[in-house]
């Protein structure tokens, strides 16, 4: 009987070591996940040392205001059925001081083709890391406005571009682009402002509709451009959940009538801490505080990264 009973108890104690085995195991499984020593594999989404995003959020749409100094550079990851698009809009970089950082990005995510790479506007923190981006990425087709420009490195891109056989999409306003489950319309920039000598109203200006969701991109598009908007375009059909606003948040663009006619929820503002700019301006940023406007900003946030469901937009909070 005496022998039953140790019996039992040795059993008992298996069990025991067994049960805290399997918990050890899970605990070790699931922090290793976290901090990047598995490959997640339970598919949980996990921050990675930057702070960014590995996997798509339940297949939502993705939008990163990815963290670039006084430039601008925003990722639009779109669900296409059960697989992604990827878009770039800008490659900017600040000063040639930080090329490499949205390559890096890119890698970061495992994103190695871009459907899209919108080129907005000639400027150096729109297309600084552009060269980097096109060789390290698959680009399948870049859009530029048919602008008259000749700096050394537009140029040096556009031999790039032209070498590397990428297929070159003019921007035209009206035009709509299907890019897997979304819809770009082109708003800006019109013949007119083309055929003026402001570079920053040569900026592509792109209404990105996701359901019942959508986003407006502005490059560095100023109040001339923003105007020809409000008359070319009526207002139901300019207004968005998310506003990039114009030229990182300068005055001179960013009107009461433009943001009247936008009317977002949500601004994101893409500028390098302490610029000598000055951006974003207080006159900015009074307006879209007195409209209640939710802002996002780099220089005091890093990489913004927002999500849409289709219906609703709202920002995602990563883990550092
Ligand atoms: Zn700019």
């Amino acid at each position: 009987m005496a022998k039953r009973k140790n019996v039992n108890k040795t059993k008992k104690r298996i069990r025991q070591i067994e049960v805290i085995l399997y918990i050890v195991i899970i605990l070790a499984i699931v922090a290793g996940t976290y901090f990047g020593i598995f490959d997640d594999p339970f598919g949980i989404i996990k921050p990675d040392k930057t702070g960014t995003v590995t996997e798509l959020d339940d297949g939502k749409f993705q939008l990163h205001m990815i963290d670039v100094g006084q430039a601008d550079a925003f990722l639009l990851r779109i669900p296409d059925g059960k697989s992604v698009k990827n878009i770039l809009i800008d490659a900017g970089s600040p000063n040639k001081t930080r090329p490499d950082t949205i390559p890096e990005y890119l890698l970061s995510l495992g994103i190695k083709e871009l459907e899209m790479l919108v080129l907005t506007h000639p400027h150096y923190d729109h297309i600084g890391a552009a060269q980097k981006v096109i060789e390290s990425t698959n680009v399948k087709s870049v859009m530029i406005p048919d602008c008259d420009h000749s700096t050394k490195t537009w140029i040096k891109l556009l031999e790039k571009i032209d070498e590397k056989n990428i297929n070159v999409i003019f921007s035209e306003v009206g035009k709509t682009l299907a890019v897997g489950d979304a819809e770009m319309k082109i708003l800006a920039p019109s013949d007119n402002m083309l055929a003026g000598k402001e570079v920053n109203d040569y900026s592509i200006v792109a209404k990105v509709t996701y359901g019942e969701t959508s986003f407006m991109f502005t490059g560095d598009a100023e109040s001339d451009s923003e105007a020809e908007i409000i008359k070319a375009f009526p207002a139901s059909e300019l207004k968005c959940n998310v506003l990039k606003v114009g030229h990182h948040g300068s005055s001179t663009s960013s009107s009461q009538a433009f943001l009247n006619a936008v009317k977002p929820d949500i601004a994101l503002i893409s500028c390098g801490k302490g610029n000598d700019y000055g951006h974003p301006h207080k006159e900015t940023m009074q307006k879209l505080g007195d409209m209640g406007i939710n802002i996002f900003r780099t220089d005091e946030m890093g990489t913004v990264i927002i999500v849409s469901d289709g219906k609703t937009v709202s920002r995602l909070e990563i883990n550092k």
